[in-house]
């Protein structure tokens, strides 16, 4: 029997699974998912401070739809054989999808990287929750000023003191200037310092030196300067893009037998971008990457990718959250309103579970424009 196999068991593995059984239909095609971990991490969430909440069972999803879990991970793709090493076993292929994501990129060398914390996996999340519970006056130190690190800065600010740090000029460099005012008003409301053009270069015990030799007091210091794709990326391109992504063409084709979705794929998205490394676009790349991997065993006409429009919703703790529009990411809720929408969002990357129906369902549904999400012409969403 023909095989799929996919690696990777975040937004953009399971969904290709989901993807994958859609085209399958009642055909005779066997699926298999290849990831370490028992649970669907939903990652944007790993700022809360309960992220244990932030999961879902992997077997509740691919289950019903009849796709195998394989629990282990993937050292070897040999195109030439069809064939990956997982844990040491292979495992043939007649289509692969690569969707082994990314992770964050660590410091090289600095002194007391092990004394740092990050909100990029389920254990970082942990281990920063379980340091910080029950303590009502940390200082906290939050290196990197992007989207992730903004999210833990202002998170961090309900329960202490927080100093942002960016080797930047300004905070969100690469959200653009577009959200640059009502995110810095956000900061000013809850306190949180910055100090821009520098960065950490050595963690201890309470403290944490920055590039000027300058000490500031810290309990814990957050690690968040931007993610890289899996490694595993180099074993299908050697053109890799910034991020470490592999090209692929509107098909999500990066080799006749393997497609690439989600962090570690550089799919257009118009003529001017490539995805984001988000799960706003990891979530669609799956569903067609994984479609496609079964359709073109099958003889069935393939799927073009196409995202919905680019939004982004940024958290901003007690200061509420914004939502903007477009590359030029146009603030069109802000506040309270803004919270309400990441909120729903935050629900809304649940996949559903326990019913293959749904879960087809929602598979073939690719374009996302939920219908909560604020439009710019309406103008009624208070922007703060
Ligand atoms: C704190 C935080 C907040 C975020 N907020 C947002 C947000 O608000 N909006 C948004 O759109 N995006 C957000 N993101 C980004 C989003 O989470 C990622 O883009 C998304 O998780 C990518 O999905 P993925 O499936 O491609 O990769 P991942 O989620 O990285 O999943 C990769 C999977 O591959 C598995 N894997 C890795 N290596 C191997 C291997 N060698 N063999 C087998 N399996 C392997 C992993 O175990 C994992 O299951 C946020 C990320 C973080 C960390």
């Amino acid at each position: 029997m023909a095989h799929v196999v996919i690696i990777g068991g975040g937004f953009a593995g399971v969904w290709s699974a989901a993807g994958a059984a859609l085209a399958r239909g009642d055909a005779d095609l066997r699926i298999t998912l290849i990831a370490p971990n028992e649970h669907l991490v939903l990652r944007p969430r790993l700022y809360e401070p309960e992220p244990d909440l932030a999961k879902v069972a992997l077997s509740r999803v691919l289950d019903p739809i009849g796709v195998e879990h394989l629990r282990a991970s993937v050292s070897t793709i040999d195109t030439g054989r069809r064939v990956v090493v997982a844990d040491g076993q292979e495992v043939g292929y007649d289509r692969l999808v690569l969707a082994a994501g990314s992770r964050l990129v660590q410091p090289e060398g600095l002194p007391g990287a092990d004394r740092l914390f990050d909100i990029d996996t389920l254990d970082g999340a942990r281990r920063l929750a379980d340091h910080l519970r029950d303590r009502t006056d940390h200082t906290a130190v939050v290196v990197g000023a992007g989207f992730v690190g903004l999210e833990a800065a202002t998170a961090l600010a309900a329960h202490g003191r927080v100093l942002l740090v960016d080797r930047s000029a300004v905070v969100g460099h690469q959200l653009g200037p577009g959200p640059r005012e009502e995110i810095e008003a956000a900061l000013d409301e809850l306190g949180v310092e910055r100090r821009l053009g520098t960065t950490v270069v050595e963690v201890g015990d309470g403290y944490a030196v920055l590039a000027d030799g300058t000490e500031v007091e810290a309990d814990v210091v957050v690690w968040s300067v931007g993610m890289r794709a899996s490694e595993l990326t180099r074993q299908i391109s050697d053109e890799l893009d910034h991020l470490g992504r592999v090209p692929v063409d509107q098909q999500l084709r990066a080799l006749p037998e393997v497609f690439v979705a989600g962090d570690t794929a550089a799919a257009p998205f118009d003529a001017e971008h490539t995805v984001m490394q988000a799960c706003q676009h990891a979530t669609p790349l799956g569903k067609v990457a994984g479609y496609n991997a079964a359709a073109d065993l099958l003889g069935v006409p393939l799927r073009d990718f196409t995202s919905g429009p680019y939004v982004t919703c940024l958290d901003l703790g007690g200061a509420g959250a914004i939502f903007t529009r477009g590359w030029d990411r146009r603030v069109v809720a802000a506040g309270a309103a803004a919270k309400e929408v990441k909120t729903r969002i935050n629900q809304a990357i649940h996949p559903p579970v326990d019913d293959a129906h749904e879960i087809l369902a929602a598979a073939d549904l690719v374009y996302l424009d939920l219908p909560f999400f604020p439009r710019a012409e309406e103008e009624s969403v208070p922007v703060a």
